[in-house]
């Protein structure tokens, strides 16, 4: 009977031991940077296309996946690729519903049971990964959500919209020093980004952050030449991967930020 809860408290030690050397891996982060991510599970076999682009600048990003369970061949062929190329992977829900909608009508702890759990641990097990961010579908989390993936994850993702240029937008910028101190972090879309808003918002931004030393997280969907809604063109995606090099900045994935969280620290 003894050995149940020895087992447990082992494993309890384990866990917490085990987050807090991956924790002290993620030093305060000395140089600015970005941080390039992608949603959805569908666009696997897309990305794993563009690997080459990536490295041919030495970037990383982090894809947020949905389902992983039910993956086709192609997309667990394609996720394999990108976390075996050194991306990072992190969840982004199982069935890819609205949180606080899903909270408001079922409760906290079945969010977390049906729509983030299940996916965490797929990833764990079928695919060996440790992923440490969440991304909210359409954005949506509150409250009740950052605090329930405040025991599972370092940072969740969501998305802001701002009326103002982005430069001039302080919510999307983060200091250095803070980035451990900041559990959700919005991101600004890149989605049908054109040349145009890569030279007037992108651009500026990336030298704000070299300047004052912050980082920024970029969203986006498929990576391909062309869509109709979620999607950047590979040639667009190079010109903010390219600037970025020019400009001395980091790659960051989501995996390389520090963080306070897991709350079992
Ligand atoms: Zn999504």
């Amino acid at each position: 009977m003894m050995r149940y809860p020895l087992l447990c408290l082992g494993l309890i030690l384990a866990s917490a031991w085990s987050w807090a050397a991956e924790n002290e891996k993620n030093a305060p982060l000395s140089e600015p940077g970005i941080v390039l991510s992608f949603d959805d599970s569908g666009n696997l076999p897309l990305w794993a296309e563009q690997i080459e682009l990536f490295q041919k600048y030495g970037a990383r990003a982090t894809f947020f996946v949905t389902n992983p369970a039910e993956l086709s061949d192609a997309e667990a062929a394609a996720l394999r690729k990108l976390a075996d190329s050194g991306m990072a992977i992190g969840v982004h829900g199982v069935h890819h519903v609205a949180s606080v909608d899903y909270v408001n009508e079922y409760g906290v702890e079945a969010f977390l049971d049906d729509e983030v759990r299940p996916a965490l641990e797929t990833l764990r097990n079928v695919y060996g990964l440790n992923p440490t961010s969440f991304a909210y579908p359409y954005s949506q989390g509150d409250a009740r959500t950052d605090a329930a993936l405040k025991t599972l994850f370092r940072h969740v993702r969501t998305g802001y919209s701002s009326g103002k240029p982005l430069a001039e937008s302080d919510p999307f910028f983060i200091p250095l020093g803070k980035v451990d101190q900041v559990f959700t972090i919005g991101a600004w879309s890149c989605d049908m980004a054109t040349q145009k808003v890569v030279e007037h918002q992108v651009y500026p931004a990336l030298e704000r952050i070299k300047e004052r030393s912050e980082i920024i997280v970029f969203l986006a969907h498929t990576i391909s030449p062309e869509g109709k809604k979620y999607f950047i063109k590979p040639d667009i995606l190079e010109m903010i991967i390219q600037k970025c090099s020019e400009l001395g900045l980091n790659f960051y994935t989501f995996d390389d930020l520090p963080s306070r969280w897991p709350e079992q620290n």
